[in-house]
């Protein structure tokens, strides 16, 4: 990435930043105000004006990252970021908000699961049918983040097609793509064949669980 694209960061008065120490080690917590939403980059080692830095870019997801629902893979996926992050040594966490349910919003989320459990709809059928879009999720943010930690290029943490191409389409070089694959259960088996057959998302497990 030029070093140019770098102005594009945050009013000092929108970012704050402080050590976080937890459980798996101490990260640098920076806090962003943008779009109307807070955001958190956890930093753990050295990233600046680093190439091939380990990222992950992830969605808020109140069930799965903080009651530990299993109905989708978000608290799995943010555990094992981290995990990895601390295990390398070095790498970024940027959790955004405003991502609830792919971007409709926690009730609308909710609203979904309804339909998934009683009429057995697939979580982009559930939202269609509800009048809502399957996939609204902006990564602008993520990428003005990115820039202002300064990180020269990212290695992402990500089974997504799409993110990747968000990323880039918002200037932030991928150097390559780390497969982030988490071990289905009966509960999110039918969600991830979804994502992988009607998203597009690349999860090969998905057919080791359905061989087992
Ligand atoms: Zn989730």
């Amino acid at each position: 990435m030029r070093e140019d694209t770098f102005e594009d960061t945050f009013d000092d008065e929108d970012v704050a930043e402080s050590d976080l120490v937890t459980r798996r080690g101490t990260f640098r917590a920076v806090a962003f105000r943008a779009d109307g939403h807070e955001h958190m980059a956890l930093v753990y080692g050295r990233t600046t004006m680093r190439e091939n830095v380990l990222v992950r870019v992830h969605s808020e997801c109140m069930t799965g990252d903080i009651f530990g629902a299993m109905r989708c893979e978000c608290g799995d996926q943010l555990e094992a970021a981290l995990d990895r992050i601390v295990a390398e040594g070095g790498g970024i966490l940027i959790y955004l908000r405003g991502h609830e349910g792919r971007g409709i919003g926690l009730v609308a989320k909710v609203r979904t699961h309804v339909l998934q459990d009683e009429q057995g709809l697939d979580t982009l059928d559930s939202a269609t049918t509800l009048g809502l879009p399957v996939d609204i999720r902006d990564y602008t943010s993520a990428a003005r983040i990115l820039k202002h930690l300064r990180v020269l290029s990212v290695r992402l943490m990500s089974n997504n097609p799409d993110k990747i191409k968000a990323l880039e389409d918002n200037g932030i070089e991928v150097a390559a793509r780390v497969p982030h694959l988490m071990r289905p259960n009966q509960h999110n088996i039918g969600y991830l064949t979804a994502k992988r057959d009607r998203m597009g998302h690349d999860l090969p497990q998905v057919d080791v669980f359905a061989a087992d």
